[in-house]
Parts: C-alpha cells; structure tokens; sequence
C-alpha cells in the first residue's frame, strides 16, 4: 500500500499573531558582519531611523528604542511615569490587558482594573464614570490596549481622549500598539495619546528584539515630576540622543536596526494607508471565508461587530477540540502553522482547544491569505469537522472585488 503523500514540504506560513513574516529584504539586510557602533554607517543612519519610526505612529513628538520585547515596552513606558503607590485605570479587554496591568502593579502602582470580558471593545462610558468617580485625580494614567491579540479586539483608543476631556481629568492616555502599528491605522497625535508602546516583530517586520516608546511633552513633564527612574528605562537620554551608545543605554541592537531601516523603507514606499488599507481588504477576505464557514457547524469568529476587530489578528473557535485538532492538521499536512488560542479558557477547561487565531499582520499579500484559508477549508475537510461551503469562494469576491 503506498502511503498517502505528505504536503508539508515548500515554502512554510508561520501564521500566527507574532513574530509575522519576515520579508527576504529585511533578513538580508541583517545579514552583514558586525558594524562599528562608535562611527560610520549606522551611527548616521540612527536619526533617520527615528524620523521613520514616529512617521508610522503618526507622531511628532519623542521616540526611543530599547533592546527588548513588548513587555520591555511595557515596562520602559510605565517606569517613566508612573511612581509606586500611584494609581492607573485599565479598561482590559483579553489577556494584554491583564498583562500591562500586572507589570504596572510589578512597579508598585495602585491598579484598577474595569474587566470588558474577553469578547467585546471597551465600553468608554463605564472609563468615564470610573474617571468621574476620581474627584481627586489618582488616577495617573489609563493603559489601553489598542487591539488585544488574545481576543483580537480593536478598541476605540480616540474615545478615551474624549472621555478624558470631557472629564477635565489630567490622566495621561496610554496605548500598547504592539499588535496594531503598521497594520490598522493608528494616529498617535490626532487621536490625543500621550504615550505609545509597541515592538518590532508584528507590523513591523523585523525578528523579536526592539521595542519602543513614544510619547509627548505632557507625558514628558509627568518624567520630569517622577522621584526617580531607573537609569535603563529613563527614556530622557535615549530620547535626545545626543551620543550614539545614550540611544540605547549601550550596545546599540545593531543588526535590528538595519532590519528596521529595510522594513521601515518599505512600509514607506507602500505608504502608511496603503499598509491600512492591504490589511484591511485582506482581513475582509478573512471574514467572509469565516462567515461561510460558520453557516454550518460551530466555527465562530470571537468578535462579531466587524467594526471592533482587528486587521493583523483573528481569533475564532470550533467545537470543544477542534481548534487544536485544525491547527496540527494544518501544520503536518500543509506547512502551515496557525496561532493558539490565547487566554480565552482556563486551563483544564475543554474549551481551550477550541481556539486558535490566525495571524495576517506585516508582510502578508492575498496569495498567502488565500492559501491559508484554503489549508483550513482542506483540514476541515479532512478531520470532518462540519462547516459552511463557499468559504474561499466569499474570500476571493472580496480580494478580487478590492
Ligand atoms: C505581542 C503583544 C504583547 C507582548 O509582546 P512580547 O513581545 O511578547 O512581550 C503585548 N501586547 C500586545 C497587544 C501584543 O500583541
């Protein structure tokens, strides 16, 4: 008997929400013996970098870069404002959330936390009243996730400003955009966010191992009123870089940052609503399969107002194991690899294998979301797993309609 081919050997799809894609370009880029860091090309190239880096946040202000993932950004952001003892409000809507409150409360600050569940947007009127109920103006800052990748919710950080306003309260607006930069269309100055944390290895294309801070003269006269801040975190040398090694409390990450400039380039060259606007179609694409999908059996897409979900992640689930059943299938017979359900069920709970997220942030193009939907239609197919027909017919309507 001959034994059934394995279709796993090409070109794989790691498509999970983070790292994403690598594109070639930026590989090659880093791809080079170490450079000097006290002179020459990299040293110039450090301004440059820094002017591109706050063009895709949108921001005119301050931007540093430390050696670390999203919870160094996390942390660098909170250390720089936030004394221990002070208070900070979290609208938490999926694991970041929780996630950045924890490290706030690691660095000693008073938390409040307004649970949104793990399926929904922030609901700003309840921040407000939580802002209202602050007559003495404790609360120092509000951290807002802008999309939570467990759940892949999109939130409305631009009504938080207004809530804020509308409140009179002095609370700095904080936004972890460590999923959305570079993928949904996120505008740091005109949507009022004094401070922006997010890393390198989703929307922006390059290996885990850069994460950034930006932020605005409020955020910075509230550093300047700290009582101290570690000398690592302290975004005020790295901000003004007047030497090379203050950028980076030392070493410069050197062979990041030439990734950074390749990738940065071609976000650029595409231009910052062209990069929206790509993610935005293929996200549709995305929808529609699921839609499909989900006439028949128990695929659901966890957010069901399309106006809340994200563009760079999805997070959906099948009936009790399905979703882990899908995601090995796909990964052994195809070469693709989907993301895990994240936070969305405790362990122990048969639910959790029901989850599973794809990622479609960064460097993605409509072939691969059109193969990767077709290599969930063939393992659903395979493993029996009941669903709609029509799913890559829906998808490819909407890429092709683009
Ligand atoms: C990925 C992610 C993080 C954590 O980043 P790490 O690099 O894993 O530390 C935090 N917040 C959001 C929204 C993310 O997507």
């Amino acid at each position: 008997m001959t034994q059934k081919p394995n279709l796993s050997h090409g070109r794989g799809y790691l498509a999970i929400p983070g790292p994403s894609v690598m594109p070639e370009a930026v590989l090659q880029a880093m791809h080079r013996p170490a450079p000097n860091i006290y002179e020459g090309e990299l040293v110039d190239m450090m301004p440059g970098i820094v002017a591109d880096l706050k063009r895709v946040a949108r921001t005119e202000h301050h931007a540093t870069i430390y050696i670390g993932n999203g919870h160094a950004a996390w942390e660098a952001a909170l250390s720089n404002v936030v004394a221990p003892g002070e208070r900070v409000l979290v609208p938490a809507t999926g694991r970041f959330g929780h996630g950045w409150a924890d490290m706030a409360a690691g660095i000693g600050a008073d938390v409040e936390i307004i649970d949104f569940g793990k399926s929904a947007p922030f609901d700003p009127t309840r921040v407000a009243e939580a802002l209202a109920a602050d007559t003495d103006h404790r609360i120092k800052a509000v951290l807002a996730v802008h999309v939570d990748t467990s759940s892949s919710v999109k939130n409305d950080v631009a009504a938080l400003r207004a809530v804020l306003d509308a409140e009179g309260h002095p609370a700095l607006l904080m936004a972890d955009c460590i999923a959305s930069l570079g993928c949904d269309r996120f505008e740091m100055d005109a949507w009022g966010v004094d401070v922006v944390v997010t890393g390198c290895q989703k929307g922006l294309m390059v290996p885990p191992g850069c994460a950034f801070v930006f932020f605005n003269d409020r955020a910075q006269a509230a550093r300047a009123a700290m009582p101290r801040v570690s000398r690592y975190w302290d975004w005020v040398p790295r901000s003004e870089g007047t030497q090379f090694f203050q950028y980076f409390a030392g070493t410069a990450p050197t062979h990041h940052l030439y990734g950074l400039r390749t990738s940065l380039d071609m976000i650029h060259a595409e231009g910052i609503e062209n990069v929206w606007a790509r993610h935005g179609v293929l996200a549709r694409a995305i929808w529609a399969a699921c839609d499909a999908w989900a006439t028949q059996g128990e695929m659901r897409l966890n957010i069901s107002d399309p106006a809340y979900r994200s563009t760079a992640v999805t997070s959906l689930r099948l009936g009790q194991a399905d979703g882990t059943r899908l995601r090995d299938w796909v990964q052994n017979q195809l070469g693709l690899t989907l993301g895990i359900g994240l936070g969305m069920a405790e362990p122990g709970d048969p639910k959790r294998d029901a989850f599973f997220r794809l990622g479609h942030m960064g460097h993605v193009n409509g072939q691969m979301v059109m193969g990767m939907l077709g290599g969930i239609e063939a393992g659903l197919c395979a493993l029996d797993i009941a669903h709609g027909r029509g799913a890559l017919d829906a998808a490819a309507e909407v890429i092709g309609g683009a």
